[in-house]
Order: C-alpha cells, then structure tokens, then sequence
C-alpha cells in the first residue's frame, strides 16, 4: 500500500527540478546515507558501550518522516541511499520503508539503494530486499571465528550471519564484507577472512577504527593503521592498486593470488575528504554534513512544522552550505577523549 508521503513525495518529483545540493568547496552531495535506528541486537566493541541508553521512540521519525526525507533528497539530486543504523534490520517495519523508497529506483530517480547490516536478520529479509531492487550490500563481519566473534559483538551469533550471508547470495544480491581492522583481536585473520570472502565472489573493505564515543575500550589498543595491514598483506599477495569506485570512500586494489577486491577505509592514515559526496541522517532527523564534525542541522523540525516541503528545502540550503572540509580524526595517546561524543551506531556507517 502507497504511504501518504509517497503520493506527495510523488507529486513533488514533477515539481519544477530543485537545485542540486552542491557545497562551497564545490562538492555535490548524491549519497546519503540514513540511520533508521539507534537500536541494535548487537554490542561491538568498537561501536557501543555494553550499556546503552537508547533514544525514546517519540524521538525518532517515523517510517513516513523518513521517506519524505529521503524522498526530499532524491528532489536534489541525492543518486546512491543507504540504510544503515544501529542495526537497520531490527527497525519495525522497516521494509514498508525499503518498498516505498524503490519507487525512485522505478522513475529512474534514484540509481542505488542499500544498506549496511549486520546480517544477524538477513535471513529474514534478505529476499523481500531483492524485491525492493536492492542489489548490493555490505555485510559487517570482523572474525570467522565463532567465540571470537561473540567477543567481539558481545551478543552475536555467527552462524546466523553467515546464514545471512548464504540468504542473500542466493537471493542475487551482491554482498560487500566490511571489517574493522582491531590490533590484536582480528589482525591475524584478515588475510584468512580475504580469502574466504573472494571465495564466495564477496568485495571486502578493511576499516580504520574511529575515535567515536565512548566505549569503556581504550582506542589506542583497537587501533591498527590500514597501512601497517597492506604492508603485511603485500609480503603475501601482490596488490594492484585499481579505479574501482562504489561511491563511498573506500580505495581499492585487486589481489592477483585470490582475483578479488580489497578496498581501504583510512579515515585516520588517509582522508579522502576533498572528493566527499555523502551527508549523513540520524533517526530523529539530525543531519550532519561530515561524519566527523559536531556542526549539524534539525531536519525534523521543518518536517513536523508543515506539510510543504519548502522549509526543509531551506534547512538543506543552508547546512550544505555549512559542509565543512574535513574532519580531523587522532588516536595518537592512550586515555585520548573521543573525537566526538556521539557513537557510530547514531549516524551510522
Ligand atoms: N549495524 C550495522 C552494521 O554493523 O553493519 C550498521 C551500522 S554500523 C555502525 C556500520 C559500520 O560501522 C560497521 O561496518 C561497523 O563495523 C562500523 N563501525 C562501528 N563503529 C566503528 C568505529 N568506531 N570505527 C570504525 N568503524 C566502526
Ligand atoms: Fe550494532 Fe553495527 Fe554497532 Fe555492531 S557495528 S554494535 S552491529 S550498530
């Protein structure tokens, strides 16, 4: 059934085109990627405390909220959405969302939608995402190893991911493996995980840990540079640096010993903030124009003021306006405070 918002959102895309959301340093922004959640059924070590205060639901849009935002985007030339959380997948509902959304990728107006997962739900879903026209995803899975794993996420069950894993392949979806790169917890796998991933026909990308709220772990003892990782994995393999480029950030090489690609995430050794095309939408409508700056703009106040969609056009005019450079992320001393307050599972990843 067609939600309210989509019939208006509808009538908004043959509206007159709206000026595309282009920052001061020139840089359009066409991803977005949006938390619909705060929530997760998993712990990470690097991303949660164990303890977790969770936003009252009152506070969080509702799946309607969400589309008109998404589908405000789309207006400004938003091409690539993702879906990410907390864990997008434990969000009630959330595929009434996904079935709404993809009537942007029928017009012709949207040319991606996905999600970031951490599949312990995929299972479920994983063919009722295919139908949505969701095509590629990333599956985040650190370790192959089942006690570590649980470690790792504190309440995880692998054998549910990789059922997840299996789900989606068979489904036709392509999956990505993300992986946090964690000294001493999973460094000795990654080239083991690679291999299996590239096995299946999986990308995978390594991510560098980021100083993201506070997680009762030291940062400095998580923190292993991706450049250490590809020196370790160049007296293995040879690594070709190659143009392959998904829209996110990742830079990426191809292994000749496995045929697979590898991508680096190197927030900390190497920012690529001078080509960024992403914003970033909490799940109570919070946009922040860089991942890793405080500066941010209420998108739900406009939403909830009126039932027109020219107030929010104004609040996007004018925080893209306000995208910053950069960011400027350090793990360089233990006890160093977080960059920022908030955690990762708030904007998402
Ligand atoms: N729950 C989903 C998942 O795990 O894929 C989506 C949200 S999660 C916040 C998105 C990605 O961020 C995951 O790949 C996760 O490993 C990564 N992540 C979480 N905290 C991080 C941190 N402090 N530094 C770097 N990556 C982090
Ligand atoms: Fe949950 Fe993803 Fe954060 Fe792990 S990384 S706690 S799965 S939001």
């Amino acid at each position: 059934m067609a939600l309210e918002s989509e019939k208006r959102i509808d009538l908004a895309l043959r509206e007159p085109t709206r000026a595309p959301l282009v920052d001061t340093f020139g840089r359009a922004v066409s991803y977005l990627r949006v938390s619909v959640t705060d929530r997760c059924d998993f712990r990470c070590v690097y991303c949660m405390a164990e303890h977790m205060t969770f936003l009252p639901k009152p506070e969080l849009l509702t799946l309607e909220e969400l589309d008109r935002l998404c589908s405000a985007f789309v207006v400004r030339g938003v091409k690539k959405l993702r879906l990410t959380g907390g864990e997008p997948l434990v969000r009630r509902d959330v595929m009434t969302l996904f079935r709404s959304l993809s009537r942007h990728l029928d017009s012709g107006a949207l040319e991606e939608l996905t999600l970031t997962t951490n599949g312990s739900q995929l299972a479920r879903f994983a063919s009722e995402l295919a139908e949505c026209g969701v095509k590629r995803i990333n599956v985040s899975l650190d370790t192959l190893d089942p006690a570590k794993f649980r470690a790792l996420t504190r309440w995880g069950d692998l054998g549910k991911v990789l059922a997840g894993i299996d789900a989606a392949q068979a489904a036709g979806i392509k999956v990505k493996l993300n992986a946090v790169a964690l000294r001493g917890d999973n460094e000795d796998e990654i080239p083991g995980l690679i291999e299996w991933a590239h096995g299946r026909g999986m990308d995978v990308s390594l991510i560098e840990v980021m100083p993201l709220g506070e997680t009762g772990a030291e940062r400095l003892d998580q923190y292993l540079p991706l450049s250490t990782v590809r020196a370790r994995l160049e007296q293995r393999w040879s690594l070709s640096d190659i143009d392959y480029r998904t829209g996110g950030p990742a830079r990426y090489v191809s292994i000749a010993e496995t045929g697979g690609r590898l991508g680096f995430i190197t927030p900390l050794t190497h920012n690529f903030c001078e080509g960024c095309n992403r914003v970033r939408v909490t799940c109570t409508g919070t946009l922040y124009m860089c991942l890793g700056q405080e500066d941010a703009a209420d998108l739900r106040a406009p939403l909830r003021a009126s039932e027109s969609d020219e107030a929010l056009h104004a609040v996007l005019d004018d925080a893209i306006f306000r995208k910053p450079k950069g960011h400027d992320f350090v793990i360089d001393r233990p006890g160093r405070p977080p960059a920022l307050r908030r955690h990762m599972s708030v904007t998402g990843g």
